[in-house]
């Protein structure tokens, strides 16, 4: 389960997230939309503390951390948490000297500290789950954007999360190869994993996502099913931004 209670966060006189509270139970799709610069990357990069908020709390399964001015934060409590959620980027951020093996092997020896023989069969095994069991081998450069995100998402479930977060995985790669990213998207929500997902894809988020956000100006504007935020927004922000993309 995941909950963020009054998340607040600025960068210098910019108040870029103004209270934000998101429930979301385990097994379920979280999609956040909403316009450019809404803070929908930050929350995101909150949850796993690659931004770490100005105020509120959060909690990822059985762990939970108060952001109070004057609190301080334990570095067990940050890792603890870190180690609880995977992040796909939008760039893939792979290591460009590791082959897909290495890359998606990474984490599961430096974090998880397991032997080398393990952490390569759970890779060859996740790189076949995202059907690339062929390109093991491969260097990112010798990868298409397309498999090079899958390969992202495999690391990203190597080190078993308890969410898989994604900051927009499928705006960096040209539309022919989106598809076959979103497809792994949806077979793992299938399969039950609890998925925080920031995207510009409004079918997809139609067709997968269990509960909509959508923010603007720092602030959670409307939110519910996607027929309700997508179909039915009642706030006007909401309605304004949507009107935009149809
Ligand atoms: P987009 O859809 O364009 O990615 P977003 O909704 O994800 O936008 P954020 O990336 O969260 O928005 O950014 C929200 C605001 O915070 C923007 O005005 C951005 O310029 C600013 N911002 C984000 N990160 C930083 C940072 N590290 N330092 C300063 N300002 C930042």
């Amino acid at each position: 389960m995941i909950q963020t209670r009054n998340i607040h966060k600025s960068f210098g006189s910019l108040e870029v997230l103004k209270g934000v509270n998101v429930t979301l139970d385990k097994g379920k799709v979280l999609v956040i939309i909403g316009p450019s610069g809404s803070g929908k990357t930050t929350l995101l990069r909150c949850l796993n503390l690659l931004e770490v908020p100005d105020q509120g709390e959060i909690q990822v399964g059985d762990i939970a951390l108060n952001f109070a001015k004057g609190t301080k934060l334990r570095q067990e409590s940050i890792l603890a948490l870190r180690k609880r959620t995977g992040m796909v980027f939008q760039s893939y951020n792979l290591f460009p000297h590791m082959t897909a093996v290495q890359n998606v092997m990474e984490g599961q020896v430096t974090v998880q500290k397991k032997n080398k023989d393990e952490a390569r069969k759970r890779a060859l095994e996740l790189l076949k789950k995202v059907g690339l069991a062929d390109k093991a081998e491969s260097y990112p450069h010798q990868l298409s954007g397309g498999q090079q995100q899958r390969v992202g998402i495999a690391r990203a479930m190597a080190v078993e999360p308890e969410v898989l977060l994604f900051d927009e995985p499928t705006s960096a790669l040209d539309p022919e190869l989106v598809g076959e990213v979103l497809k792994v998207m949806k077979q793992l929500a299938a399969e039950g994993m609890t998925m925080v997902i920031v995207t510009h894809e409004m079918k997809f988020a139609a067709e997968v996502a269990d509960h909509v956000i959508l923010m603007d100006q720092g602030v959670i504007v409307e939110q519910g099913t996607p027929h309700e935020v997508l179909e039915q927004p009642t706030s006007s922000r909401a309605i304004q931004f949507l009107n935009r993309l149809s």
